[in-house]
């Protein structure tokens, strides 16, 4: 039993907290003003200095559900904010119009809210969506025009791949690069006023084409699009790129350290070149954003693409986003993992530069460390077997006591009937003996937890052979918590519960979702990965006090592990329950 970690270690450090820390130090923010809410820098100037220490914010799209890697940027960026008396913000990069649903936008909000992350109190409601920033995106655009740092290219897709060049090769400077600015000004006008179809024109920032990096080769910062957008409707056919919205965003909302992850290293040339354009063309606040990235978190047996969990839904290989084995922060939630475990995952897996590969087991450890110190324990028998007690008198039925947890006796304790015919585990008697089985078996004795020790007699069986039914004798004086409990000694406890008593209940135990570490390794398919036996649903005898079990209420299952009330198929007085992580030492191992 692991020991209780109630008083929380402050975060691990890492290259992230030391860089806020120097900052912080340095003064590096303090002279930021803050209008109360996003803006240019005229509306910043004349406001109150920031009262936020930092400002950070979790950026995702709206076109998926949130997964466990998006956990690591939520704790990262909220865990920043809390620690340094900042403010994180809940921002919706909402600035593509095609894919985003209110679905995903009202489960982002649900999954966040439940690791215990907020973005609102009295004083600031920091929750925003980038689209409606595109009137000061409109306006950067037209900044960079004027200023000679963006023209509109009329290539086609395939002569700007063609002349963007190689890693090896530099690229060709468009033969429209050198359009007048009143030209520039003229079309892009009309690119808003939707006199061009899709891809006639696109706006570039005029950077170099030589550039090592490929990102600064005149990059596309504005692309026409005739599509309805969820918040704007159809009131723009014009989009701003993800490189060039992402850094605004930022700006606006006064965010300090932009944090993200390792894929948009390169992109941070660009991030600094088009913010410091705008700073100097008076649009933005200094000191400015800066970004940082950081490896995203990859686990064994899970996919983390939101193009494949979105396979797995469609194509009904789970039954939904929220189904407990799929590796979503909704299906996390259902299948009983705790907010506090992904905490704890986090802290341990740390932020660093270098990709690893976390095993999955190192999550369920954590799950298993935070369930085991919050959950109180109850009794299920998962493969039920009569077990009859012959000389306990029939129809009689007395309370025994057990702990609600052994390790905080404040949570009190509950009371079992036990009488004469108990459902115990079928795997706690065998006939015949193997080497070291310490359980029932005819002439054996052991103990019923919380209840008395009894002596097995041997078993019924039926026509074909099976059993049916374990016979004992139970020694009167040998109830726990009585003075003749330790009258005698024995190896096997077994758990139990009184046949007219028990709650019958579907439970449903899940493995992991892929059989193979690295689902889709090498050439296969990830789906042919699939773990068949990922959801057993079984049968089961619960104790009594589990009928009323509350949606959503975990307990640990002595000697099996920690269950929770499904919140979806659970209904009053008849609760369904799903394992969420069975026991480090299952019995078996631990010789009982
Ligand atoms: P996917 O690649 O699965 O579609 P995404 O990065 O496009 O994910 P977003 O909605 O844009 O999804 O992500 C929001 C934030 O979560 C981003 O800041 C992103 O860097 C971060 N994030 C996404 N996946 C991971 C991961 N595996 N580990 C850490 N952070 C992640
Ligand atoms: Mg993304």
């Amino acid at each position: 039993m692991s020991k209780p970690n109630s008083t929380p270690l402050p975060p691990a450090t890492n290259f992230i907290r030391n860089i806020v820390e120097a900052d912080l130090a340095a003064g590096k923010h303090a002279q930021r003003r803050w209008a109360g809410q996003p803006g240019l820098a005229e509306s910043h100037a004349q406001a109150p200095l920031d009262p936020a220490k930092i400002r950070t914010r979790f950026p995702p799209e709206p076109n998926g559900y949130l997964h466990f890697g998006h956990a690591k940027s939520i704790c990262l960026n909220f865990g920043l904010a809390k620690q340094f008396g900042g403010r994180c913000h809940m921002r919706f990069d909402d600035t593509n119009p095609e894919k985003e649903e209110q679905e995903y936008v009202d489960s982002i909000v649900d999954a966040v809210k439940w690791l215990g992350f907020d973005w609102q109190d009295a004083q600031e409601n920091n929750l925003y969506y980038a689209s409606n920033y595109f009137p000061w995106m409109l306006q950067c655009a037209e900044y960079l025009i004027a200023a000679g740092h963006a023209y509109v290219d009329s290539q086609s897709a395939e002569e700007m791949r063609a002349n963007r060049g190689t890693l090896t090769e530099k690229g060709k400077d468009s033969p429209f690069r050198n359009r007048t600015v009143a030209e520039n000004q003229d079309l892009f006008k009309r690119m808003q006023a939707g006199e061009f179809a899709d891809g006639a024109h696109i706006l570039r920032a005029k950077i170099d084409m030589a550039s090592p990096n490929i990102n600064l080769r005149d990059p596309a910062i504005y692309r026409i699009r005739h599509a309805t957008h969820h918040n704007t409707g159809d009131k723009y056919c014009v989009y701003p790129m993800y490189t060039f919205a992402h850094p605004i965003e930022d700006a606006l909302e006064n965010i300090t350290h932009s944090i993200c992850t390792l894929e948009f290293e390169d992109q941070r040339p660009f991030y600094d070149w088009l913010l410091e354009r705008l700073a100097e063309g008076g649009l933005l606040q200094r000191p400015l954003p800066h970004q940082y990235e950081f490896s995203r978190l990859n686990l064994t047996y899970v996919v983390l693409s939101k193009r494949k969990l979105i396979q797995l839904v469609e194509e009904q290989h789970v039954s939904g986003w929220d189904d407990p084995r799929m590796p979503t922060l909704v299906g996390a939630r259902r299948r009983g993992y705790t907010p506090e475990g992904f905490k704890l995952l986090m802290d341990r897996v740390g932020v660093s530069k270098s990709d690893s590969l976390i095993d999955y087991s190192l999550l369920e450890d954590c799950m298993r460390e935070t369930m085991n110190e919050m959950d109180e324990r109850r009794v299920a028998v998962l493969d039920p077997l009569k077990l009859i007690i012959t000389n306990y008198p029939e129809g009689q039925f007395e309370d025994c006591h057990a702990p609600n947890h052994p390790l905080k006796p404040e949570l009190g304790e509950r009371t079992m009937p036990f009488g004469r015919e108990l459902w115990i585990e079928a795997e706690d008697f065998q006939e015949v003996p193997e080497k070291g089985f310490r359980r029932l078996f005819p002439g054996n004795m052991a103990r019923l937890r919380y209840g008395y020790v009894v002596t097995c007699t041997g078993c019924e069986k039926d026509d074909n052979g099976k059993i049916t039914a374990v016979l004992c004798e139970y020694l009167p004086d040998t109830k726990s918590g009585t003075p003749g409990a330790d009258s005698v000694k024995v190896k096997g406890n077994l758990h139990w519960v009184a046949v007219a008593h028990a709650q019958e209940a579907q439970v449903r135990l899940y493995d992991r979702l892929f059989k193979e570490a690295s689902p889709g390794a090498g050439e296969r398919d990830f789906l042919e990965d699939l773990n068949p036996e990922s959801c057993r649903s079984i049968t089961a005898q619960l104790e009594p006090s589990l009928k009323d079990a509350r949606s959503e209420q975990r307990f640990q299952f002595e000697r099996h592990g920690y269950f929770v009330a499904d919140r979806v198929d659970s209904r009053p007085g008849a609760p369904v329950f799903n394992r969420a992580v069975t026991l480090k030492d299952s019995w078996g191992k631990s010789g009982g």
